[in-house]
């Protein structure tokens, strides 16, 4: 098929609530992926911060590879290894002592938001239900965590919606202590927010929240799904900020690009639930778990967090330098390869220039440029990004 051809198609028989670009994307290899015409795009979206570790990379085919060959999947009525030797590494390399599998982001913050009422519930009693987010933040689709997200305009027209959240500005630690009430039994955030513009916490202001918690029985759910993984330098977020939460999801970066997720906690929290509380079919299956396995390796002994890392910096550096240069930006911010440009125009025109100079950036909240490139990406592919970005922001200076 051709692209035009697959493009059409797509609008014929594929729901329609995804706003595409026109590129029909064949293949992959490392930061790069190739449209049906063999042209090259930087991938500086990689599955918007899925494919942690680039495409196609050669140690993830073969485990995925071997895997398949050997079990693809069976049931969670049975033991498998990968599965234990995923949740072992996890447990060991984080605050958690517990984790539950699934298979995506929202899947993972609906385990948590089951979890925390369940744990509040058992500790508390019935009336200990309500869960504090973040307005404009991003949990996911399903219908709690639609719940959960602080963004009106995405949860138009779905209601009614699952009762029990309450929304206060990112940032703004007294709002959040006032709207706490006898009933409050989780605060749920992430650390950085993401999809709701790249904005990071205020100094203590994490730190803040962790006391609040401690003081008040609350429990605190950090939502990694996208920060997680090697995403800002470190594998987890949170070991940047000097706190540990209760509950944490994971997705996205897990699997290298086989859809995992994963809802981990403390033990006293992980024991709400039990057999039979909650479940999934293909959560924890073992190709998932193998393809995650080689993920933890090569970030963990395979130096790809340090390699992150410097990129990271690299990026940082190059783009708060197109900053002052280039008045149209507003500021340039992020941690580790989770990076953003706040614009002062529109970002998608923006978005769309890049493509035609095949660089792959995203936009978010209208007027973010966010760059989520493969850790792997080198300074000279970064290099190539900046020039395409200064090239296209100093024309609407
Ligand atoms: C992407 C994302 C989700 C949702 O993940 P899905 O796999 O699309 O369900 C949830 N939380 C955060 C912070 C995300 O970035």
């Amino acid at each position: 098929m051709i692209a035009t051809e697959i493009q059409e198609n797509t609008a014929r028989y594929v729901m329609n609530t995804y706003t595409r670009l026109p590129l029909t994307i064949e293949r992959g290899q490392g930061c790069l992926v190739y449209d049906a015409e063999g042209r090259e795009y930087l991938d500086c979206v990689a599955g918007i911060a899925v494919n942690i570790l680039g495409h196609a990379h050669p140690d993830i085919v073969e485990a995925i590879t071997r895997q398949a060959r050997q079990l693809i999947h069976t049931s969670n009525l049975f033991y498998t290894e990968p599965q234990t030797q995923l949740a072992e590494q996890l447990v060991q390399h984080s605050f958690a002592d517990k984790v539950f599998f699934c298979n995506s982001g929202t899947e993972a913050n609906e385990a948590a938001i089951k979890l925390a009422r369940r744990h509040a519930i058992q500790s508390f009693g019935p009336q200990r239900i309500e869960i504090l987010t973040m307005l404009k933040s991003f949990h996911g689709r399903t219908l709690a965590s639609l719940s959960a997200t602080g963004q009106p305009v995405l949860q138009e027209g779905f209601g009614p919606l699952v009762p029990g959240f309450q929304y206060v500005p990112f940032n703004d630690f007294e709002k959040l202590e006032a709207a706490l009430t006898p009933k409050t039994a989780a605060i749920m955030l992430e650390p950085i927010q993401a999809e709701g513009g790249v904005v990071l916490p205020d100094t203590d202001y994490l730190k803040k929240i962790r006391n609040l918690c401690d003081e008040r029985k609350i429990l605190l759910i950090f939502d990694e799904v996208q920060t997680g993984m090697g995403r800002t330098g470190t594998l987890f977020a949170y070991e940047q900020m000097g706190i540990q939460p209760d509950i944490m999801t994971l997705a996205k970066g897990l699997g290298g690009g086989v859809p995992i997720g994963a809802c981990l906690a403390t033990e006293s929290v992980a024991s709400a639930f039990g057999p039979g509380t909650h479940a999934s079919t293909f959560g924890g299956n073992p190709l998932a778990c193998a393809a995650s396995l080689k993920v933890l390796d090569l970030l963990l002994d395979g130096g790809k967090l340090e390699e992150g890392r410097a990129a990271g910096e690299y990026l940082a550096q190059g783009l708060t330098a197109l900053s002052t240069q280039i008045s149209c930006i507003r500021e340039a911010r992020g941690m580790g390869l989770l990076q953003g440009l706040e614009l002062a125009i529109e970002g998608k025109p923006l978005v769309l220039e890049c493509l035609e100079r095949r660089v792959l950036i995203n936009s978010t909240m209208g007027n973010v440029l966010r760059f989520v490139p493969p850790l792997i990406i080198s300074n000279a592919q970064i290099d190539r990004l900046l020039t395409v970005l200064s090239d296209a922001l100093s024309k609407r200076n």
